[in-house]
């Protein structure tokens, strides 16, 4: 199995029937972009920039920043790297900036929230990106947006910084994609409206479920409801893809499910065009997708929406793999 798994290392991931999905990423640090490379990884679909902010005893400035970013870019040769902006706040915290604590930070005073509250913050990060932004393929994401006013402001924002940056005779690319994180249930459900907006989702499922389901996600007690394969969760990810869609935009998924062969053939049938994941789930899905027809999978996944249970659902994929 591992033999053939290393021989799809440089193929691109087709379907039996012919439809190319794309499988990216998802990493912390530019160290990890190694082993993006060497399994084969089409681009980075989730660069979480936490990492840089932690572990150290203040912010990171835009230089260190932009060495990161620079690193990231050129090492992935021109294939699409989605950095993820500040997404600090309930499970990963940052000591220095000394925020009041909360009753429940998984509801609370986070990401996108704190970086249009800290535009201190968000700018010098937002920078960074930009500066950065000549060196290889960049998309930008925004965590957390739960409201269209949200986005915009963001978006605003980062506008403002690129015109900045033009007016200093700093290069900046024309080219880079804006996008959010589908990871609020008001946002999945109001997908047709952000889709006229932005120019990708990338579906958060590890949050996504935990809110719709209103079950954290790192407490054992209530892990029961966790269900990614919940009939209400496949619908809102069907909402999001289709509006989407409508909209000539394309969506990705960055949450664990991405990588979840349970979840990829149900994935593939509801039209996802990226699935990010970690690096050494890369292979093993190719080669899964390779043997899965897309149009069986459609009918999968309609079937699947019309369940009612978690458990349905996983009993229907396994059928297909008996
Ligand atoms: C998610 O919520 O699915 C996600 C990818 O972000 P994180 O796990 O970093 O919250
Ligand atoms: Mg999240």
């Amino acid at each position: 199995q591992r033999e053939e798994w290393r021989k799809l290392r440089g193929e691109a991931t087709v379907s039996v029937d012919g439809v190319h999905v794309e499988l990216a990423a998802n990493i912390g640090t530019p160290n990890d972009v190694a082993g993006v490379l060497d399994n084969g990884g089409e681009g980075v679909g989730l660069y979480r920039t936490e990492f840089l902010y932690m572990g150290r005893d203040k912010l990171p400035s835009e230089e260190v920043q932009y060495t990161a970013y620079k690193t990231v870019l050129e090492k992935m040769e021109g294939k699409p790297v989605v950095v993820r902006t500040l997404d600090i706040g309930g499970d990963k915290e940052l000591p220095y900036l000394d925020l009041p604590k909360e009753m429940n930070p998984f509801l609370g005073f986070r990401a996108i929230r704190l970086c249009l509250d800290r535009q201190d913050i968000f700018r010098t990060q937002l920078r960074a990106l930009l500066r950065a932004s000549v060196h290889g393929n960049l998309r930008i994401m925004f965590p957390m947006i739960a409201t269209l006013n949200e986005f915009r402001e963001a978006k605003a924002v980062l506008l403002e910084e690129k015109e900045k940056l033009v007016a200093e005779g700093v290069a900046v690319s024309e080219e880079i994609q804006l996008g959010i994180m589908v990871e609020i249930p008001s946002t999945a459900v109001l997908a047709d409206q952000f889709a006229k907006e932005v120019d990708f989702f990338s579906i958060g499922t590890n949050d996504l479920i935990q809110y719709t389901m209103a079950a954290d996600r790192m407490n054992e007690r209530v892990s029961y409801l966790y269900q990614p394969y919940n009939p209400s969760i496949l619908r809102l990810v069907k909402m999001v893809i289709d509006a989407a869609h409508r909209e000539g935009r394309w969506v990705g998924m960055c949450g664990e499910m991405a990588g979840d062969a349970t979840a990829i053939p149900l994935l593939l049938g509801l039209g996802l065009d990226e699935f990010s994941m970690s690096a050494t789930s890369i292979l093993p899905a190719r080669s899964q997708i390779s043997k899965l027809s897309r149009a069986d999978m459609e009918k999968l996944a309609a079937k699947a929406l019309d369940m009612q249970t978690a458990e349905q659902v996983v009993e229907l994929v396994q059928s297909i793999e008996a």
